[in-house]
C-alpha cells in the first residue's frame, strides 16, 4: 500500500467532509520548515495549530518515541506505567496541582474538568449547584459538553438537546459575570487567553476577580490552557504570569509536541470526587504518548527555551509593526509570548483569510483566529533566521492582498 499514489483529490473522495485543507500535502518536516510531495519547502508559523512547540521532528523527541516504541506502546488503565508516572509527578511539581488525569486531547482534558467539576459540587453541595458559566467566543473543544461550553453557538447548535445549565459572559465583562454566578454555580471556565475566539488578552483584574467572585461562591475556576500551555506564552502556563491560580487545569496541544496527548491537573481534594470507575479512557496515559510528552516537557521547562519565547516575541513584534508600517493593513499585533494575532484594519475588514491564501502562495503556513486575525503559533525554538525568512514572505502575501 505504501506505493499507492495519493492526491489531494483523494481527500474529497474518502474523508468526510468537515474539513477543507490547503491543496498542497505535506510529507516531512524539520524544525520550523516542511517539504510537500513536490518537494517545495515552507516555512511554518503555524506549528500544527500550537502543537509542535519544538518543531518538526526535534531530535529530543524522536528519541523518545523510538526508544518507547520499542519498549512499550500501550497497556490500558487496567495497569499504569512508568512514562506517564514520571511525566505526573513533573506536572505536579511544576504547578499547583497534585493530581493528574491523562487523555488524548483537549476536548477530553476539558472534559474531564467539566465533569470532575460538577461531580465535585454535586457531591460537596447537593444537586442543585450545576451551572457553568463560561465565555463568548471561547473554545473548549467538539465534543457535545465542550462545544457547548466553548462561546460559539453555531458550533453546537444542530445537534439536538445540549447539555444544559451552561450559560455565557462576554469576556473581561466582570459585570457580567456577577449578574449570573450564584451559590448554584458550580465552576467557571475560561481560556487565560482566548486563541480560537481572536487572541484576546484577559485583563489582569478581571482574572482576579473571576478568582475572587469562585471563592465568595464555592464554585471552581477552571483554565483551559489547552493552547496557552508548555510555554506558549513564555510562562510554563499562563496562569503563572496572571497571578491566579485556578482548581483545575487542562492541558493538550504542545504538551506532546504533535504526540497526541490531554492532561487534567488539580488538586487532591477535588481529584477526590473522580472515584474508581466515575470517568476513563482506554488510550489516556498510554506509556508511548507520555514518554514522547515528557520529553517535551524536559526541554520545554527550561529557563532557556522560555525565556527565549519572549526574545522571538519581540523579534515578530518588531518585523510585523515594520510590515504595518508600510502596509497599515493591521490595527494592532496582540496576543503573548508566541500566540500572536495581527487584526485586520478596518480596509481589509473579514479578510484575515486571503493573507493565509496569500501567505501559502509564497511558502508560509500561518493560522487565522476568525475573520479578522491572522494568527501566529509557531516552534518554541524557532531560529532567527526561520523568523526573518517567514517575516519576509509574510511581507510578500501582504503586500500581494494590500495591492490587490
Ligand atoms: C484546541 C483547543 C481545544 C481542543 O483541543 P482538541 O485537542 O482539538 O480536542 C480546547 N481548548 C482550547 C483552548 C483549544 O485551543
Amino acid at each position: 500500500m505504501s506505493d499507492m499514489a495519493v492526491t489531494r483529490e483523494m481527500f474529497d473522495q474518502v474523508m468526510v467532509p468537515n474539513y477543507a485543507p490547503a491543496q498542497v500535502i505535506p510529507v516531512r518536516g524539520k524544525g520550523a520548515r516542511v517539504w510537500d510531495q513536490q518537494g517545495r519547502e515552507f516555512i511554518d508559523f503555524a506549528g500544527g495549530i500550537a502543537v509542535n512547540c519544538l518543531g518538526h521532528c526535534h531530535p529530543a523527541l524522536v528519541s523518545a518515541l523510538k526508544e518507547q516504541g520499542e519498549k512499550l506502546w500501550h497497556l490500558s488503565n487496567v495497569m499504569t506505567n512508568e512514562p506517564a508516572l514520571r511525566l505526573a509527578k513533573k506536572l505536579v511539581d511544576a504547578t499547583f496541582a497534585e493530581k493528574v488525569y491523562f487523555c488524548n486531547s483537549g476536548a477530553e482534558a476539558n472534559e474531564a474538568a467539566l465533569k470532575l467539576a460538577r461531580r465535585y459540587a454535586i457531591d460537596t453541595h447537593g444537586p442543585e449547584k450545576t451551572q457553568i458559566i463560561a465565555f463568548t467566543q471561547g473554545f473548549h473543544g467538539r465534543t457535545f459538553f465542550t462545544v457547548t461550553v466553548g462561546g460559539q453557538a453555531a458550533y453546537s447548535d444542530g445537534f439536538g438537546p445540549k447539555p444544559a445549565d451552561i450559560d455565557h459572559v462576554p469576556y473581561n465583562d466582570l459585570d457580567a459575570l456577577k449578574a449570573v454566578i450564584s451559590d448554584r454555580t458550580c465552576a467557571v471556565v475560561m481560556e487565560p487567553l482566548q486563541g480560537e475566539g481572536g487572541i484576546i488578552s484577559p485583563e489582569p483584574a478581571f482574572v482576579k476577580a473571576v478568582r475572587e467572585l469562585c471563592d465568595q461562591h464555592n464554585a471552581l475556576l477552571v483554565f483551559d490552557e489547552v493552547q496557552t500551555g508548555v510555554g506558549r506564552t513564555g510562562a510554563l502556563y499562563a496562569y503563572m504570569d496572571l497571578g491566579v491560580t485556578p482548581d483545575i487545569l487542562t492541558s493538550a496541544k504542545a504538551l506532546g509536541g504533535g504526540f497526541p496527548i490531554g492532561a487534567m491537573l488539580t488538586t487532591s481534594k477535588i481529584a477526590a470526587a473522580f472515584k474508581v470507575g466515575t470517568h476513563g479512557s482506554t488510550y489516556g496515559g498510554n506509556p508511548l504518548a507520555c514518554a514522547v510528552a515528557e520529553a517535551a516537557f524536559d526541554t520545554v521547562n527550561t529557563d532557556a527555551v522560555l525565556h527565549g519565547v519572549r526574545e522571538r516575541e519581540a523579534w515578530y513584534r518588531e518585523g510585523l509593526e515594520a510590515i504595518n508600517a508600510k502596509y497599515g493593513c493591521f490595527k494592532e499585533v496582540r496576543g503573548k509570548g508566541l500566540l500572536l494575532g495581527c487584526v485586520m484594519s478596518e480596509q481589509f475588514q473579514g479578510r484575515a483569510r486571503d493573507f493565509l491564501l496569500a501567505a501559502m502562495e509564497e511558502q508560509l503556513m500561518v493560522l487565522i483566529a476568525g475573520a479578522n486575525v491572522v494568527r501566529f503559533a509557531p516552534s518554541l525554538v524557532i531560529t532567527k533566521d526561520e523568523v526573518a525568512e517567514g517575516l519576509a514572505r509574510f511581507e510578500r502575501a501582504v503586500a500581494k492582498v494590500v495591492n490587490g
